[in-house]
Formats: C-alpha cells, structure tokens, sequence
C-alpha cells in the first residue's frame, strides 16, 4: 500500500521535499499559542533541536507529538484564523483607550486607594488557547466582584440549579450592588450581587472546614487557569474583613429573613466571601479563567472540564444581565459581551465560543466599573461583532468576524483558494493546501489559481504555486494561460517566472502540440 501523502508536509516544503523548521515556528508563533502552552511544550522542545530543514519523517515525529494541536495551527483551523491582524487592532485600541484618564480608584480600603492609577492590563485567550496580552498584564490584582461568577458555578456544580436557586433568584436588582435588600421572597436578587454572592459562598462545600472550602475554591480557580498562578492578598482580606458594615448587615438581613440553609455559620461565611473577594491574579491567567467559560467550562491549555457547560450557561446568563452594576443593561444593550466588573478595576469579559478577555485599568467610573475598560470594550463591538446578536444584522455591517476565515467565507472551497491566490496571500493558500484543497483545481470557467495570481500581478502566490509543482498551462474557458494573462496585464517578473519553468502562450502551446503530432 502505497503511503498516503501528508497534505500539511505538501503545503508547506518547498519543492525539496523539506520543510524549513522556522516555517513551523512561524505559524506556531503568529497563531498566538504561546511558549508557555502545557499542550505545546514537548513540541517546542523537540523544534529546538530539529534539523534547520525537516524530512517527511522527522515532520511526522514532530506531529505525532501533539497532532490535533499542529494540524489545527498549520492549517489556520483554530478559533480567531488570523490571529496577528486581530491582535494589532487590539494594539490599536489599546492604545487609544491608555489616553483616557477619567475616574477615580476605589478607595472604601486603603489597598485599593494605593494601586498606581495608570496600571492597564489587557489579555485575551481565544478556546483553542490563542493568547495574546499588552500593557501590565503580568501585575497581580485583586479580583474583588469578578470571583462572583466562578463561586456561582462553584454553588451550582454543588448543589444543581433546581436546589441553588431556592436560595438566590435570577433577576436583576436594579440596586446598586451592595444594597440592603432582598427580593420579594426574602432572596437575594441574583448571584452577582453582594448578598447573591455571599449566599452562594454558603452553599459550596456545605459543613467542610473553613480551610478546606477555600483550598478546594483556589484549586478551581487555578484548574480554571491553566494552572496559572492564582494568588491571594492578604491585606486586601484584613481591610475588607475590617471594614465589611454592609457586608456584614447584609449577612444578618438575610439570616433573619431565613434565607441560609440550616447551619450556616454566619461569621464563616462572610469571610469566605472576603477571601473569594481576595484573591489574585494577572489579566494573563483571568482571561484564560474567561476563556474557560467561553469554552463550555473546558479550559482550552488542559483540557479539563472544570464546570458543566449547562453551568456555564446559567452563569453567562446572568453576567449579561447584572455583572456590570448598574451599568448591566446599558452595557448588555451597547456592547452585548457577558461581563463581570470588580472594583479593583478588573473586566472579565467572555465572547461564547470565541475568546476569554480581561481587562484592568483601576481607575472607576461613579458606577464602579473601570473607565478604561469600558472604553475598550465599546471600541471593541465597534470593530468586531463580538455583541450577541450581532448575528441579526448580516450582510449589511462591514465590521470584521474575526471567528470567519476570510476567503473561505467569502467563496468557499476552490474560490476561496483562487481568492487568496489572487490577494497574494501565501499564508492562507498554505492553510488551504493543509486542510487537503488541490491547486491544480480550476472554477466554473476553469480558471486556477494560477491564472488568478498572474493576472492581479502576485508574485508570492506564483512562486508558492510553482513550488507546489503545479500544472503552469492550464488553459481557461477563454483559451488563455497564465502567461497569456500576465502578457496582457504587462506583469514582467511573473512572465520571465512562467517562462523559466515552461510556461507558454495558448497558440504557442498549441502549435507545440501540433507539432508533436
Ligand atoms: N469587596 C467588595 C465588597 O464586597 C466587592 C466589591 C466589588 O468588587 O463589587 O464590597
């Protein structure tokens, strides 16, 4: 039996039947899976010590070692398929949103009143684990209100639906926060909110040891992130604790409407909500926790299920209805992403099925939400449809999806591979070729990709497909070559590239055939 050629080996030698190890580096490096990726770190290291220019064998070896994660990056099969141009429109708005000053840090505690005030932080974590981060995304931050979603899915994979939400309902308070009061039945309003959070806090790991729930709550956090670092600040626990009035009314209002299950140690409980509060992390890890729920509850680096996606789904519920304060509707409405605010300034942002983001810039609108990172996220909708129904306005809105692969969107198959080729984009003809597409293949006019490339004047295209060792006279519905369209169109360096490799024109070709017969 003969061996079945390796269509990503195809796609990227260059007519040597070798593959240039930086080509593999290269695409590793512009899909955003970084160094630092768990799935990727025996593959890394056996680049390092490959060859500069890899065999068919050694390509295979190199492929055995992580295939659905090689497959995926060299044929452009991952969530956000041109990673780069996402990332430099992220820079961009970066750094626009940097120059607004706005807002005031939180200052109910001292060790939020003393955090610089220019610190930004951006990071992104796409599901299949692109990454990409900007500005301080590696200082460490309080999460403070953002531990709100992952001790609901906490309660909930405690407790299920049906039992947790006898304990806490599902609507929007339209009350600030930390307001003193209950819904109609005694309840907190929803898991979001202060006294949501505290009763949710109540119902995770119900009788254990006060150590125990929260070494159990900071494994998750961590199992969450990639087993990133996931930190605790202690000062930060003290002066919440020290100065937890509200927090703690909160906690005797609900006690004397009978709203905790039986046993709740009241003290315990508001502390654990203290230190859930406490707890720290870089937007680098959080935007992979974010990223985790925008995956099902699966973390993309490890593969873990870490929540039930049915789970997942409750909790992106309710961060779309009240995880920015009162500024929830307005933001579900303008920006449309399932987010949860902190007042330490931090954003975690979740695009389902896409992308985890996190945001921290500390100084806070009169709402409590971070000034910068609502100005990014407004920028963002306005460049991509990330809002959740976006869906609805179709083809009349030219802002990018960056989820769709561009050419194949646009054409599909065969087209989009002529599309590429005439935009001279290699990188895409490269992915096309991995996932199997011939190049030899023509459209309804019969019309190559060849063709396509000598008439718009790429070169880079021309080259790759002859390098490919595709056909160089295919002749189209009209009679013409590629060297007939590069002589109409005067493109000199691709017609003297034809001719080297055998091109001809269609009469001559004909002549030649004649002659030969
Ligand atoms: N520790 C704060 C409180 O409970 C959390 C505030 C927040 O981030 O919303 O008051």
């Amino acid at each position: 039996m003969t061996e079945q050629p390796n269509s990503l080996f195809v796609a990227y030698n260059q007519g040597n039947e070798q593959v240039p190890r930086q080509a593999i580096m290269d695409a590793f490096e512009e899909s955003g899976i970084q160094t630092d990726d768990p799935r990727a770190a025996a593959l890394f290291k056996a680049l390092k010590k490959a060859p500069e220019f890899i065999s068919h064998s050694e390509f295979q070896t190199l492929q055995d070692i992580a295939p659905t994660l090689f497959e995926q990056v060299l044929s452009g099969q991952l969530a956000i398929p041109h990673f780069r141009e996402f990332c430099d429109v992220l820079d961009k708005i970066f750094t626009q949103v940097e120059n607004n000053r706005d807002g005031k840090l939180a200052n109910y505690i001292p060790q939020l009143e003393r955090v610089p005030p220019e610190k930004f932080g951006l990071s992104i974590c796409s599901i299949d684990g692109q990454r990409y981060s900007q500005g301080d995304s590696e200082d460490f931050f309080c999460v403070q209100s953002c531990s709100k979603p992952i001790t609901y899915c906490l309660a909930l994979e405690d407790q299920g639906e049906d039992v947790l939400h006898k304990y806490v309902g599902t609507e929007p308070s339209g009350k600030t926060f930390n307001e003193l009061t209950l819904n109609a039945k005694g309840l907190p309003h929803n898991p979001m909110i202060n006294a949501g959070a505290i009763m949710c806090g109540a119902l995770i790991k119900q009788g254990e040891a006060a150590s125990d729930r929260f070494d159990y709550v900071m494994s998750k956090w961590k199992e969450c992130a990639g087993n990133m670092k996931v930190g605790f600040d202690n000062a930060v626990y003290l002066s919440e604790r020290q100065t937890a009035d509200r927090n703690f009314a909160l906690g005797y209002f609900m006690r004397e409407k009978k709203a905790f299950p039986k046993d709740v140690n009241l003290q315990e409980v508001l502390e654990f909500y203290f230190q859930c509060c406490s707890i720290e992390v870089t937007t680098s890890a959080m935007s992979i926790i974010a990223a985790t729920l925008a995956n099902g509850g699966n973390c993309p680096l490890t593969g873990a299920q870490v929540f039930r996606p049915d789970h997942v789904k409750n909790c992106l519920s309710l961060m779309s209805s009240c995880g920015m304060y009162d500024f929830s509707g307005e933001f579900a409405f303008r920006v449309g992403i399932p987010a949860k605010s902190g007042v330490s300034g931090a954003i975690m942002l979740v695009v389902p099925n896409v992308l985890g983001m996190a945001i921290w810039s500390p100084r806070l609108d009169e709402l409590g939400n971070s000034v910068r990172g609502v100005d990014f996220c407004r920028e963002l909708v306005a460049r991509f449809k990330f809002h959740t129904f976006d869906s609805m306005v179709g083809l009349r809105d030219d802002r990018i999806d960056p989820r769709r692969n561009i050419y194949e969107a646009r054409l599909g198959g065969v087209i989009s591979f002529c599309g590429a080729a005439s935009e001279g984009d290699v990188k895409e003809m490269r992915r096309l070729v991995a996932r199997g597409l011939n190049p030899n293949t023509a459209d309804y006019d019969r019309r190559t990709a060849l063709h396509l490339a000598a008439s718009e004047g790429r070169l880079s295209s021309i080259r790759y497909l002859l390098e490919l060792g595709v056909d160089v006279n295919p002749v189209d519905r009209w009679g013409n070559t590629p060297l007939d369209d590069a002589e109409r169109q005067k493109h000199e360096a691709i017609i003297s590239m034809l001719v080297e490799h055998g091109g001809k024109r269609h009469d001559e070709r004909r002549q030649a055939k004649k002659a030969s017969e």
